[in-house]
This record gives C-alpha cells, structure tokens and sequence, in this order.
C-alpha cells in the first residue's frame, strides 16, 4: 500500500479521480480471452489530462500505455514531470511486442506511476514494477481500486476450481 507516498489528501484524491478513469477505460477493450483489458491516462503535472489509452485500442495486440503514449510527441516537456495512470501494473514481459510498458515509460522520460491492481502471474510473471522502481520511477499503489480494474478481466480470473 502507498499511503505513505501521498504528501497530502489533495494529492491522494487527484490520485483516486485520475486512476478511476484509468480503471472505468478498460471497460472498453475489445475482449480477449489471451490479454488483460487495461486502461491508462497520462497527465501533466499541472492537472491536464495529456492522452488516454485502453488495450486492443489501435491494434489487436497494444497495450493500454502504449496506446497513450503513442498519441504524445516524444519531445513534450511535459513527460518529464507527468504521472501515467494504470489500471493494471505495467508490463515488464510480453509475449506480443519487443517492447514492454514499463521500457516505454522509462524511454518516456516519466518519472510517476500510479496503478491500481498488482499484475497476476496469469500470463507471464510480473515484472514491471520492479524495472520501473530500479529505473528510480516513483510508484504508488492504490489497491482500493484493484476490484474496479480487476472487474472487465473477470473471465480471465475465475477459471474453473482447481485451474
Ligand atoms: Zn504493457
């Protein structure tokens, strides 16, 4: 949990709004029965609303972060000081891209990642976090979200008894 991370309540508050839209995104993926369905806002360090992606958005196989951030210049100022929102943790291994998330983030210049639901190890293991926090990306946790993100990857989840 990252309580201890949030200066103030405004702080945590902006937090929960923007990881809530995050989270309300990933409503609209395409399903997949192979891929998580996610969604990600990026935004300033100012309060602006800098992009916005879910999975399958574009393609078939991009992800929720990749989606956002390919809608923004790489040379945009405003990377440096912003925070992506997810509602699953970044990727650090994917079978579909030679790129994950969390290397499009660092490569980004972002600094701040805020996500609600740690990635489970139903696909591959997760790494994410642990590349960011070593790339000294700052990440908060806000599991008071999780059940939001983990609802539209319901199907994914509740495999049969003993799976
Ligand atoms: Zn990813």
């Amino acid at each position: 949990m990252s309580g201890a991370d949030h200066l103030n309540r405004d702080e945590l508050d902006r937090d929960r709004y923007w990881l809530g839209i995050a989270c309300d995104l990933a409503r609209l993926c395409p399903p997949s029965r192979t891929a998580f369905s996610v969604g990600a806002v990026i935004v300033s360090a100012e309060g602006e609303e800098l992009a916005r992606g879910y999975s399958r958005e574009t393609d078939p196989h991009v992800h929720a972060e990749e989606a956002a951030l390919a809608k923004l210049d790489p040379a945009d100022p405003r990377l440096a000081t912003a925070t992506v929102y997810s509602s699953l943790e970044p990727c650090g291994r994917r079978k579909s891209r030679p790129r994950t998330c969390a290397e499009l983030i660092i490569a980004a210049g972002i600094r701040r990642v805020v996500y609600a639901w740690r990635e489970p190890a139903v696909f591959v293991e997760a790494t994410g976090a642990a590349r960011l926090a070593a790339a000294g990306v700052t990440l908060v946790e806000i599991g008071a979200l999780a059940d939001r993100a983990r609802r539209p990857n319901a199907h994914l989840l509740d495999g049969p008894p003993g799976a």
